[in-house]
């Protein structure tokens, strides 16, 4: 990496990661944000640049095909310039495509006990609650235990 006035350059996503002060300590979190790159890199060529800028407001990649920035890793949301699919245009800024990553990502409260007692049924992904059975097949989280 090196540092120049008004950015410092990574050599990869990761190191960026691992370096930035919004995600440095979230490694939970990195493999969800290299997801994305991944599906980047396949549409728009393998990521040439990594810098963050000097107020660190973003982790910025940088991708062969464009050859300018393709995204911006925010704190909760990257933005894109091509459509993802989940992904949507936000009203904020409607040049870009935006997905929006993990809700832990962006606050360290942990999940509310409800969200982590609610249980997908395996065959209709439907919510299930812990105690009760899948509306569509009765499947019930019970049977698994
Ligand atoms: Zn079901």
């Amino acid at each position: 990496m090196a540092a120049s006035s008004d950015s410092t350059e990574y050599e990869s996503l990761r190191a960026a990661l691992a370096a930035w002060k919004s995600s440095k300590d979230r490694r939970e979190l990195w493999e969800e944000v290299e997801n994305l790159e991944s599906r980047l890199v396949e549409r728009l060529g393998k990521t040439i640049r990594v810098h963050i800028p000097a107020s660190e407001p973003y982790i910025a990649l940088t991708f062969a095909k464009p050859g300018k920035i393709g995204a911006y890793v925010h704190v909760g949301y990257v933005d894109h310039v091509i459509e993802l699919a989940g992904s949507a245009v936000p009203e904020a800024s409607p040049d870009c495509w935006r997905t929006q990553m993990s809700s832990s990502w962006g606050s360290k409260t942990v999940l509310p006990e409800s969200s982590s007692t609610a249980v997908l049924c395996p065959i209709d992904k439907l919510e299930v609650p812990k105690n009760g059975s899948c509306p569509k097949c009765d499947w019930s989280p019970s049977q698994d235990a």
